[in-house]
């Protein structure tokens, strides 16, 4: 397909079917690998989000009404014009995010079965039924739609978190606004006309990219019923107050510090191996990264450091579109800045950086976002690298003396995204994912992020709100239930009142 955002140099809006610019204003969009910044992209103002809004509640009687399986046989078509259009997609993500390919792939193919999931809707929706609740009286449950729901995504994942949230909440028959991140918007906008093309009716799914005053309509504008969103943890606590104070439905997945236990019995080997994508794949740029090692005993550590260091040496750092790559830039310069300074405060704080990987240089890109992987041992929990979310390729590892010691370093952080414990031993493991206090839990598995049947979410301050994002949690943030009782009295018979609450003693 030739999309016209593609070679567009302004990134605007797609309001109600159409793609427009609205002469607001504007922000650069930076191509990560070289560092230069030949697109821009539109920021949204109030009226052209209340516009959005408008479409959306415009489109929403029509669409509410559409059967479930007209619904979802859209949703397949569209998923077929993801598969066709994949490799566009992906040099989108590339080019403004700066991941590698491969990497973008595999963003693309997790966003593809969140589709694929919503094509189940009819089955989803189907509700509960009881019959004969009383004499003669039936009851059933029944999903129905909100009306006007809002996302809100960050830049890491452009494609696959948006497709978290708009197609189940289509399907399920409520209309969108989607504001995507202003970092990295030219994904969606081509994966947006892939949806009308497939046949969703204008006005059903409707994209707004901006900043702040684009996201402080959504909040408080009265038409919107609901709100997802997924970013970092203090906006993440905006969005939810605000949201919910402007009597929204919301959920809002913030930031995290997941921790690694590697016990001393592990394949060390192997965890070497799961480690290093899982802190540096993505540059670290991930909610589900590894950022932190918990080596049990002296040895472990020893050898988990050693092993490490060996890996890290191969690493081959270079654009996204240069196939051999393994790890891309940052999103910005901003960005890598502060990467750099959590690197100088770990030194500063007393930890031991075993490999630096500032000054890095890329032939050919020397203008782009780069840093090579880092690397610190001895990380002690009152050091800022080892408190803060860097989202950047730094690995920290802490020494700890037992599985124990580990497991409440885990319950006293601020974040509960995910974790995982490398070991053979089945019980530590099983005691370990029962009582650590985390949403997501791998054993031998560094990313456990979990599949699009099942649901994502993490505890404490990584998730605010009572439902997890897709999967089953998804269908139901995206609907109310509503519960009819119905019974259909013989014409002619009399009854009189009843002044006692019903039971069916
Ligand atoms: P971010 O919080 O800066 O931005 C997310 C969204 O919020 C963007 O659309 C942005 O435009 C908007 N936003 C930013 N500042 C705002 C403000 N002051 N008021 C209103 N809206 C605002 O996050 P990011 O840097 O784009 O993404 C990285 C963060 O996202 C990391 O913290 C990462 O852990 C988190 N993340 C979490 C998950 C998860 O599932 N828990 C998944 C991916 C990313």
């Amino acid at each position: 397909m030739n999309s016209p955002d593609t070679a567009a140099t302004t990134i605007g809006q797609l309001i109600g079917g159409e793609q427009q610019l609205t002469g607001g204003r504007t922000q650069e969009v930076f191509n990560p690998a070289t560092g230069g910044a030949d697109r821009r992209v539109e920021l949204a103002s109030k009226a052209t989000v209340e516009l959005a809004i408008a479409a959306a509640a415009a489109a929403y009687p029509a669409w509410r009404a559409t059967p479930p399986a007209k619904r979802a046989r859209i949703m397949m078509k569209f998923k077929e014009l993801l598969e066709h259009n994949a490799e566009q997609i992906c040099e989108l993500i590339t080019l403004e995010h700066g991941k590698v390919l491969s990497d973008s792939l595999g963003e693309l193919q997790r966003g593809i079965e969140n589709v694929e999931y919503a094509c189940y809707a009819p089955e989803l929706l189907k509700g509960e039924h009881s019959r004969n609740v009383g004499p003669g009286i039936d009851s059933w449950s029944e999903f129905q739609p909100l009306g006007v729901c809002a996302g809100i995504t960050p830049f890491n994942f452009p494609a696959m978190v948006p497709l978290w949230m708009w197609p189940m909440a289509v399907v399920c028959g409520n209309t969108f606004v989607l504001k995507p991140s202003e970092r990295d918007p030219s994904s969606v906008m081509l994966i947006a006309q892939l949806a009308q093309q497939a046949g969703l009716p204008e006005g059903v799914l409707n994209v707004v990219n901006g900043d702040k005053e684009a996201v402080d309509t959504l909040l408080t504008d009265a038409r919107v019923q609901a709100v997802s969103f997924v970013g970092s943890t203090p906006i993440a606590e905006y969005i939810y107050a605000t949201g919910t104070s402007n009597g929204k439905r919301v959920q809002a997945l913030g930031g995290a510090k997941n921790h690694a236990i590697v016990m001393p019995d592990a394949d060390i080997a192997n965890a070497v191996q799961a480690l290093m994508g899982a802190a540096y794949g993505s540059c670290g740029e991930r909610c589900m990264a590894i950022p932190l090692v918990v080596a049990v005993g002296d040895e472990t550590a020893d050898a988990i450091v050693a092993g490490l260091k060996v890996e890290i040496a191969k690493i081959k750092v270079g654009p996204g579109t240069k196939a051999g790559c393994d790890m891309g830039p940052l999103i910005t310069g901003a960005h890598l800045k502060k990467v750099i300074g959590y690197v100088e405060s770990g030194v500063k704080q007393g930890a031991d950086l075993v490999v630096d990987g500032r000054g890095i240089s890329v032939s050919n890109h020397q203008g782009g976002f780069y840093l090579g992987p880092c690397l610190f041992d001895n990380v002690k929990p009152g050091m800022e690298i080892y408190r803060d979310e860097i989202f950047g390729p730094v690995l920290g590892v802490v020494r700890v003396k037992t599985l124990d010691e580990g497991m409440a370093l885990i319950d006293q952080h601020e974040y509960g995204n995910g974790t995982c414990i490398f070991t053979r031993d089945g019980e530590a493991a099983r005691y370990f994912s029962d009582h650590i206090n985390v949403g997501m839990v791998g054993v031998n598995v560094p990313l456990p992020v979990p599949v699009a049947y099942h649901s994502f979410g993490g505890w404490k301050r990584s998730l605010f709100g009572d439902l997890s994002i897709y999967g089953p949690d998804g269908m139901r943030f995206y609907t109310r239930r509503k519960t009819i009782t119905q019974r259909w009295p013989s014409a002619g018979v009399r009854e009189g009142a009843v002044f006692s609450f019903p039971t069916n003693r």
